[in-house]
């Protein structure tokens, strides 16, 4: 990843004024001042090399990280009531949790339970600020598990900057290959991973690794893959950078309240270096610099608050390590808020975007709650015979016909029973009971018929019930009953 290094642009009028200040006044321009840039030589390298950091808020990441990516590997091999227990079935058009089918008409209540995890995350936001980005992003878990493997590989980050620097020898490609190797074997088991959520994990596993894969499984795998490759090994920060659109507008969510990774300008300016026990006028920083070497994104948090930092707290433990081995107080780095940098911080209870966004996830998770409690395992469409309204029979009654479309949405057989009533008794003609298999949808026709003399109106309401043989699942849908009335 390339640090842009900015030069002063010279040109001869430019030139000609830092020379002959003068000038400027005849040629009316504003006097430039040079500022001093970084040298291309001084930078150790155009690539970010974090440095490893060990601590507190670390270990939370480095647990909450390795949770993730293993409830990611692991849930596609939970199986339930003999099914894999979560299943994007694309081809069967169904979405499988738990022994919970959802089809495509249930997709309402995805669709409301993606609304409540992004107000949850502004829940989150408003208070704990980017905590997502910090400790449960998927982008953050992967990408800190390729800088371990490459510091297991090609070593400390002073080595890797002299590796980046040293000329091509045996021991430097051997050192990439294996680390591209092991990068590759992680990312090729990232798209496995991913696609065995949309395909049964078991067979998959084995079809990719024997090459039995079809086609357009095998493509999907390795696209997976390649993205995994490329973002945790080579685009990293850039992602959080400018690809991630939470980044961009989290800033619409902060308050005075917000807690996020902030340095005690107060107590650490002015900073510059000393020695351990050394009396000085200084400020708390002692200008080591480990808080811009441990940052993932490159940033020196000094600068106060900025758009490219997670919150992952790298900079937090680093800077506590340095206090405490100078024998000052720690958080000079810390979790804080605007608030609580001048001790007015304000109970999160008392912050009204932290209410408001939690009592609006809390509406879309009773919405969730209510569509989930609504739900029935059986779905039920009628469709009249459109060709004919009705047929009068000889023996002075009335018949329409129906094609009752039911689908079982569970993934076991089940027996069903028809029945229909309404102000008039209808009656049905055959047989209204059935069998459908595990999830199948039947086309099923029906006639129906009723007294002429019984009825009062046309069309007159009937109701079509399909009730589910050995407990109360039903489900009950209302048509018109057409007649020569
Ligand atoms: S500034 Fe600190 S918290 Fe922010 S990304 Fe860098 S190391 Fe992490
Ligand atoms: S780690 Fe702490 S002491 Fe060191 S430069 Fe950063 S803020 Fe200053």
């Amino acid at each position: 990843m390339s640090v842009p290094i900015e030069k002063p642009m010279l040109n001869n009028n430019n030139i000609s004024a830092i020379k002959n200040p003068n000038s400027q006044r005849q040629n009316n321009r504003i006097p430039i001042k040079l500022i001093p840039t970084l040298q291309v030589d001084s930078l150790p390298s155009d690539k970010i090399h974090m440095r490893q950091q060990k601590g507190y808020f670390q270990r939370i990441r480095t647990g909450m990280n390795s949770l993730l990516v293993a409830l990611f590997f692991l849930l596609p091999f939970i199986s339930y009531q003999g099914r894999q227990a979560i299943l994007f079935n694309i081809s069967e058009q169904q979405f499988i949790f738990f022994g919970t089918t959802l089809w495509p008409q249930d997709f309402t209540i995805l669709a409301w339970v993606l609304i409540a995890a992004a107000f949850l995350l502004f829940f989150a936001t408003v208070f704990w600020g980017r905590v997502w980005c910090g400790y449960l992003c998927p982008q953050t878990a992967w990408t800190f598990m390729f800088v371990w493997i490459e510091e297991r590989i090609e070593g400390s980050r002073n080595k890797r900057f002299a590796l980046d620097k040293a000329p091509m020898s045996f021991k430097k490609f051997s050192k990439r290959t294996s680390k591209h190797l092991a990068w590759g074997v992680i990312a090729l088991l990232t798209g496995c991973g991913f696609i065995a959520y949309f395909i049964p994990a078991r067979e998959l596993y084995v079809d990719i690794l024997s090459f039995d894969a079809s086609f357009w499984v095998a493509t999907w795998v390795w696209f997976f893959a390649i993205c995994t490759y490329l973002n945790a090994g080579w685009m990293r920060e850039q992602m959080c950078l400018h690809c991630c659109p939470y980044s961009r507008f989290q800033s619409v969510m902060f308050d005075a309240n917000t807690k996020t990774v902030t340095y005690d300008a107060t107590r650490g300016e002015s900073r510059g270096p000393r020695k351990r026990k050394q009396a000085t006028d200084l400020g708390d920083c002692v200008d080591c610099n480990l808080c811009v070497d441990v940052c993932p994104t490159g940033i020196d948090i000094r600068n106060g608050l900025q758009y490219e930092c997670i919150n992952c707290g790298a900079c937090v433990d680093a800077c506590n390590q340095t206090m405490e081995k100078f024998g000052y107080k720690t958080n000079l780095i810390s979790y804080t808020s605007e608030n609580g940098l001048v001790d007015k911080a304000v109970p999160f209870y008392e912050s009204y975007k932290f209410l408001g966004y939690g009592i609006a996830a809390l509406i879309m998770l009773s919405v969730i709650g209510i569509n989930i409690s609504n739900r029935t395992a059986i779905e039920l469409n009628i469709i009249r015979d459109r060709q004919t309204l009705y047929r009068e029979t000889l023996t002075d009654e009335v018949e329409n016909s129906f094609t009752l479309k039911i689908r079982n949405k569970t993934q076991q057989a089940r027996h069903y029973q028809i029945y229909v009533s309404g102000n008039t008794s209808y009656r049905l003609a055959g047989n209204s009971r059935l069998l459908i298999n595990a999830g199948e949808q039947l086309d099923y026709p029906v006639t129906v018929l009723a007294d002429l003399k019984a009825l009062e109106s046309n069309p007159s309401a009937i109701t079509f019930t399909v009730s589910e043989q050995h407990n109360n699942n039903h489900v009950t849908q209302q048509s018109n009953f057409f007649s020569p009335l």
